[in-house]
């Protein structure tokens, strides 16, 4: 359904209030979006509780004239109830706030702000603006808002701090344009974002990055012509990105110990949680992500502590494994466990492997920053050839030295032998001999030759790990984690 200019629509449930103390359902009031360009998003969010009761007055919707049109009633003045569980409670419900916002660029204060703001009030009850069944109303439109005031009802949640916070963050979010959230894509409850009525998980709710059908108590379209929301997304597009305050994940290793021997079939435990919830647990082996797992559901107090297990897949060569498990949360703050080293195969295989799978590029080198290794290496290669090349020469200009009877000297003092006959002065050294050797055995310098050409005809894939000369195995997509310093 798309919304008419100036309907009011109300969905209310009215045997909610009655069916769970703490259920009060939000409502939505869709009103004329302003069209509010990006730039005119007001970056202060004030939340207002009401110190000694505050009072709004029917009228075009302005925080800073403090008038609305959603109180019912004909009245000519409102006044609300101040927020009644005191000071500690309210810093904590300002702090939840501020959690929830972290991730834009918004400032979240209690503080009547100078600069250009949306306001929240946070107190009171809905029959004090004459309407009933909600626990909390806004404007809310496809655009964002600037100088609007959205309502919470705090003094209707018996002080439970999350859902008040959770209240206040679905009504400040209608005003910054967004819908309401039923599930997402794979079918999990949105229980776990502010922007849903659904009550089968709780703990605490964060806009999160990912896309949700929309809806109250089933799915349906977006009132604002997409068929899914994401609100990290839209809240990210149209404040800009902030910085996130909430506690990064927590990690703990568990086993198998530092030493020990594994296979493919061995597990890898690790505990973790986080304040965001952990949205997935990854397995790294010699600084490279192999294989992940995601987090576990919700409960009724949020995501609780898990231990999650990891396989270490059969494409791992035999080994010295360092091992590293990293949480992350849903925007990607990651956790990472020190590195525990385990070897992979029987004794026999006690090579340590290189630091990350081994990267052995044929062809052209693409550009780019993890691409510097090898090219460190294919230059040290060539540096080396051209000493050989340069040493072969002076070899041979001491033989003819020796020849035309000027005699030779190398550095160090050492007198060079006479050449041998028949060979032009050519001295073959130890390395020489062992090439030559080495290239008859082979077939000859040709096959070498050869494979150069074939290569050069069918580089490898860029995004791949060769882990053996025949084998081509896709390197994980994942790039570093931002803690990596
Ligand atoms: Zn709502």
């Amino acid at each position: 359904m798309k919304l008419a200019g100036g309907l009011v629509l109300l969905l209310t449930l009215a045997t909610s209030a009655s069916a769970s103390p703490r259920f009060a359902p939000h409502a939505y009031v869709p009103i004329e979006p302003t069209n509010v360009a990006a730039a005119d998003v007001p970056r202060v969010l004030w939340l207002n509780r009401c110190a000694g009761g505050c009072t709004v007055r029917p009228g075009p919707n302005s925080a800073r004239a403090h008038t609305s049109t959603i109180p019912e009633g004909g009245a000519s003045e409102y006044t609300i109830a101040e927020w009644q569980y005191g000071d500690a409670e309210w810093q904590k419900l300002v702090t939840c706030v501020q959690e929830v916002y972290s991730p834009y660029d918004v400032r979240v204060t209690d503080v009547k702000p100078l600069e250009t703001y949306n306001e929240a009030i946070v107190a009171g009850s809905p029959n004090q603006i004459g309407r009933a069944g909600i626990g909390g109303i806004a404007p809310a439109g496809c655009d964002p808002y600037n100088d609007v005031i959205s309502f919470s009802f705090a003094n209707i949640y018996g002080g439970d701090i999350f859902e008040i916070c959770a209240t206040v963050a679905q009504e400040t979010g209608h005003a910054y344009g967004m819908d309401h959230e039923y599930e997402y894509l794979d079918g999990r409850s949105a229980c776990t974002d502010p922007m849903t009525y659904r009550q089968d998980c709780g703990g605490q709710q964060f806009f999160r990055n990912e896309f949700a059908r929309c809806g109250e108590f089933a799915a349906r379209d977006c009132y604002c012509g997409n068929s899914t929301q994401n609100s990290h997304l839209i809240l990210s597009t149209r404040l800009g990105p902030g910085t996130p305050i909430t506690a990064p994940p927590i990690v703990a290793y568990t086993s198998p110990a530092a030493g020990s021997s594994v296979t493919s079939a061995t597990k890898i435990i690790a505990t973790a949680s986080a304040q965001r919830g952990i949205k997935r647990v990854e397995l790294w082996i010699n600084g490279y992500k192999w294989s992940e797992v995601p987090g576990i559901e919700w409960g009724p107090d949020g995501q609780p502590a898990s231990a999650y297990q990891l396989t270490i897949p059969n494409e791992v060569p035999d080994g010295v494994l360092d091992l590293q498990v990293i949480a992350k949360d849903d925007i990607d703050v990651a956790t990472a466990t020190a590195v525990v080293r385990v070897t992979k195969g029987g004794v026999h295989h006690r090579r340590h492997l290189p630091a990350r799978p081994a990267l052995r590029r044929r062809g052209p080198v693409p550009v780019g920053s993890a691409d510097r290794r090898v090219r460190r290496r294919l230059h040290l290669r060539a540096v080396l050839q051209e000493r050989a090349v340069h040493r072969h020469r002076r070899r041979e200009d001491l033989h003819e030295q020796l020849r035309s009877g000027v005699g030779g000297e190398l550095p160090g003092g050492l007198r060079l032998p006479p050449a041998p006959a028949g060979r032009g002065g050519l001295l073959p050294g130890r390395r020489d001999q062992r090439l030559l050797q080495h290239q008859q055995r082979r077939g000859g310098p040709d096959r070498a030759a050869r494979r150069r050409a074939r290569d050069r005809a069918a580089p490898p894939p860029s995004a791949c790990v060769v882990v053996s000369s025949r084998r081509c195995v896709a390197r994980p997509s994942s790039s570093l984690p931002r803690w990596l310093s």
